[in-house]
């Protein structure tokens, strides 16, 4: 009978999550217990990571797609169970996001994330014969994890990967580790408690650039799958191997003079301050017809969001971006780790400025080269630019994109100006008249993923991206016709 975590179980450990809230600094975070239970499946080498991954694929070979759902059926459900306390964790140990919307996002990897119905054979018959095409695993796969949605992009990774017959190995977000490894031993206890290996999914102790070389080169990880930043999906797509990549966004929305105002400043507000903008699909920028703008501004003041001046945004970018000096000697801006996620209210009285809990949102009118409409703050700061035409709006909104071809946004009734944005940015998700989580499956139709991969076209993965087409042909018989 599979052991499950009780209401009175779950409610103890999250007053010790919190409890610890207020006890522990983020880095010393113990990734290998929770509770004082020992976490399954985590590892201080990556080679035994690896080694122990492989053995768990090899005992998943020899299930039936039945036993494998089964699997995947009783990770749901400990995912609904326990997602309370992988949302005050998540918050807790990153310091980043909002426990409610974290709570939100690991329901619905829980109910929106295929299993096994996903990978699907195919059948070719003609005068030669029948030829089956099958989706076969790869056997293990390297995944690298982010720190934004480090939880639920462990649980979704891995009910994606083992519907498809896989083995996984986990190199973690190292400011995310606690919570990433709860879900890798939650994924652990499932599949045991479903009659499956005692480990199918592996991580480390203390993740590291070097664990993950091991793991980019390491001749039985058949498959590298990376949801991160630029650098990240740069390192895994020049492995030589095989490699899925979920690279950064920073998506446009655009309002123009045709749209349902009331119901765009609103649906703006709701995706852009989502789980605080940690999502890489969340609204960063919005390109307004001047002759609305004004109408959008006091809805979104309505809807929880406070308006900072051009002085008080330029206070604000100084303390949101950073200088950072790459190892060529080369000086950019980049987000100050300290802000990404933070409540708005917590972002604004570093500039002084002292609001209720209830602003949710920090809007300012900027123009273009602004770095607010530039940079992927992955904060709740949502800067406006009025334009006059859509012809603007569109080129301007591509620009701001930066070509990552990952998520846009439009709220229009005007057909030509949706269908011509569409086409122009090229997105990997492209949402109409709606927040944008709905184009992750919250709120709108259709499957979730937390691993959106644009550069390298899978997409919104599932379970069939981490498979590999196999062929096998019957010359001259087995029709049936
Ligand atoms: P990050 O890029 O800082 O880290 C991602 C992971 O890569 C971490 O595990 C990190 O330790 C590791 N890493 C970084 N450089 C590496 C290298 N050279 N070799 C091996 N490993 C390396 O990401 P983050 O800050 O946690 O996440 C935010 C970024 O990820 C944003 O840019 C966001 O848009 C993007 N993201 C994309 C998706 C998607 O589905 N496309 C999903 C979530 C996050």
């Amino acid at each position: 009978m599979a052991a499950t975590i009780s209401e009175a179980e779950i409610r103890q450990v999250v007053s010790q999550v919190l409890n610890r809230i207020q006890t522990t600094p983020a880095t010393s975070w113990d990734s290998t217990q929770y509770g004082g239970r020992k976490l399954i499946g985590i590892y201080e080498d990556m080679n035994e990571a690896i080694k122990a991954a492989e053995t768990g694929y090899r005992a998943i070979r020899s299930m039936s797609v039945e036993e494998r759902e089964r699997i995947i059926t009783e990770i749901r459900k400990r995912t609904r169970e326990e997602a309370p306390i992988m949302a005050e964790l998540g918050v807790a140990e990153t310091g980043m996001g909002r426990v409610d919307h974290k709570r939100a996002k690991h329901l619905l990897v829980a109910d929106k994330t295929p299993g096994t119905e996903d990978v699907v054979s195919a059948a070719k018959t003609g005068d030669n014969g029948l030829t089956l095409v099958e989706m076969a695993p790869f056997g293990v796969v390297g995944a690298i994890t982010p720190s934004t949605n480090p939880s639920e992009t462990v649980i979704c990774n891995s009910i994606g990967m083992i519907a498809a017959g896989n083995g996984v190995v986990f190199n973690p977000h190292p400011n995310a580790i606690a919570s990433s490894n709860y879900a890798v031993d939650l994924v652990n206890r499932a599949c045991k408690a479903a009659g499956g290996p005692d480990v199918l999914v592996c991580s480390m102790k203390k993740p590291t650039m070097e664990s993950a070389a091991i793991m980019q080169s390491h001749p039985s990880v058949r498959l590298l799958v990376c949801t991160g930043g630029p650098g990240v999906v740069r390192a895994v797509l020049s492995s030589g191997k095989k490699a899925i990549g979920a690279g950064a966004g920073n998506p446009p929305v655009i309002v123009d003079d045709t749209a349902d105002i009331a119901k765009a400043g609103k649906d703006i507000i709701d995706g852009c301050t989502f789980d605080n903008n940690l999502p890489c699909i969340a609204e960063k920028e919005v390109f307004a017809f001047r002759n609305i703008a004004d109408e959008l501004i006091s809805v979104m003041l309505r809807n929880g969001a406070y308006q900072i001046n051009a002085n008080q945004a330029k206070q604000l970018a100084d303390v949101v971006l950073v200088s950072k000096t790459d190892k060529n000697g080369k000086t950019k801006m980049t987000v100050s780790r300290d802000c990404v996620g933070r409540d708005a209210d917590v972002l604004l009285s570093k500039i002084g400025i002292n609001v209720s809990k209830d602003i949710r949102c920090i809007i300012c009118e900027t123009d273009f080269d602004h770095p607010f409409v530039q940079e992927e703050l992955m904060m709740p700061i949502l800067p406006i630019v009025r334009v006059d035409s859509i012809d603007q709006a569109i080129e301007l909104a591509c620009k701001a994109e930066h070509g990552n071809r990952h998520t846009a946004h439009m709220h229009s009734k005007n057909i030509d100006h949706l269908s011509r944005f569409a086409k122009a940015v090229e997105t990997t998700i492209f949402v109409k008249n709606a927040p944008s989580y709905a184009g992750i499956g919250f709120g709108g139709e259709g499957h979730t993923t937390f691993t959106i991969a644009g550069p390298t076209g899978e997409g919104i993965t599932s379970a069939r991206s981490f498979t590999r087409q196999r062929r096998c042909v019957m010359a001259d018989s087995f029709r049936i016709i």
